[in-house]
């Protein structure tokens, strides 16, 4: 490792809290589909801040969008209206099928907004109960609410008592979940398609099931898109993808393309169910971070970035496809426009090593798969560029 890098990850380790296993290289500045390190290696970059960075880095517009915000007015509090929150929100409504959307910064808090809504939803109906039924292998985030909701038991180790009435079933197995639904379920939460999990898509057919059954039984079906919203199947959100509209939709990573976001969709018999008073958040939907989620809006809608997903998605999968023909290794390859993933019967570790010392960034999911979720205006020239390396770093950790 390089002199200047080997110190600052050093003190890194020294400062700040161990939560997070981090690769040795400090990054320093982007351009486009490119980043460079603070010893100035180039990489070219899959996984865009894990499908954060929805315009790449150092876009021209929303930096100069941001800039001017910034200078204009960054934050005043959700007592007051600000044209970019209401902007934000009138894009969002127009694109869905949902009526009201609440703001919130992250992921988890999206998360935390839609099981809080769902109770008071609950509560307002005066329903038998306010059980909450999700996922096995999904992952909604880390506060105690979207932990408890994450079917993952590594993430639960040594933090119960978890939050109670939220039960878990496989994802995709249509009888499991409704052997669980009892008269006290009143939402399902599921990710249509799962990522941290490993790159699993919802089958149709399912949620086309669970749709049927949630309004035979007045339960809501919410889907987090927090990782498969924002344009990454080609579509503004991935229920567009599959023609099956939830009741309540969270999003938040690539929403203001690295500004931090998170937002709560539902339609207006959901919505009711919060009052003045019921729910808040500092900071969320900030005039600095609505205003930069306006300006990926436009990109998305009015700048061809949907049509872009959409065409190079298909591509992505055609090289995906091909490179498993070449390297056995490859076990599946699976997943929706910029959001795919490859499983490995090698171990994946060694694959993403050996990418990043060619100057390819990648991440993985679940225990064998590495996906691929890069920002949403890569082209077929960077898509060529990143199968290069990656055949490559196969071929070498095949004979490992
Ligand atoms: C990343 C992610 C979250 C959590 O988002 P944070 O911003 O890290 O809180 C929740 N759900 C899904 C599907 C995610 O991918």
């Amino acid at each position: 490792m390089a002199e200047k890098m080997e110190a600052l990850v050093k003190q890194g380790n020294e400062v700040v809290m161990k939560t997070y296993s981090r690769f040795p290289i400090a990054l320093d500045h982007g351009e486009g589909m490119y980043v460079w390190d603070i010893e100035g290696k180039k990489y070219i970059d899959f996984v865009a801040g894990i499908a954060v960075n929805s315009l790449g880095y150092a876009h021209p517009t929303l930096g100069k969008v941001i800039a001017e915000q910034a200078m204009k007015l960054i934050h005043c509090s959700n007592l007051y209206y600000t044209q970019p929150q209401i902007a934000l929100a009138q894009w969002l409504v127009e694109h869905s099928d949902f009526d009201k959307v609440f703001f919130c910064n992250s992921g988890a808090e999206s998360i935390e907004s839609a099981l809080k809504i769902a109770r008071k939803y609950a509560k307002m109906k005066a329903k038998a109960g306010n059980e909450v039924i999700t996922m096995l292998h999904s992952f909604h985030g880390r506060t105690y609410g979207a932990v408890t909701a994450t079917g993952q038991e590594k993430y639960h180790k040594g933090l119960e008592p978890l939050l109670p009435d939220v039960c878990h079933v496989p994802f995709n197995d249509f009888e499991a979940l409704q052997n669980a639904v009892t008269e006290k379920t009143c939402a399902i939460l599921l990710e249509p398609i799962q990522g941290e999990g490993g790159i699993l898509p919802a089958e149709k057919e399912y949620l086309q099931k669970i749709r049927k059954l949630c309004d035979e039984k007045d339960i809501l079906l919410m889907f987090d898109e927090v990782q498969c919203g924002v344009g990454r199947t080609g579509e503004l959100f991935a229920y567009q993808s599959y023609g099956v509209v939830p009741d309540v939709a969270t999003f938040a990573k690539g929403l203001a393309g690295g500004v931090p976001i998170g937002a709560m969709m539902a339609k207006n018999f959901v919505a009711e169910a919060f009052q003045p008073g019921d729910h808040a958040s500092t900071f969320g939907g900030n005039s600095l971070a609505a205003a930069a989620g306006v300006a990926v809006m436009k990109e998305l809608f009015e700048n061809g970035l949907l049509e872009n997903v959409k065409k190079n998605g298909v591509y992505l999968t055609e090289q995906l496809k091909k490179l498993q023909q070449k390297h056995t290794c490859i076990t599946d390859v699976r997943g929706i426009g910029f959001m795919q993933g490859i499983e490995l019967n090698i171990p994946t570790g060694d694959v993403i090593n050996a990418c990043i010392e060619k100057g390819l960034l990648l991440v993985g999911a679940g225990y064998d798969v590495i996906r691929f979720v890069p920002a949403l205006i890569a082209e077929q020239k960077h898509i060529d560029e990143m199968i290069a390396i990656l055949d490559d770093a196969l071929a070498i950790c095949e004979k490992l």
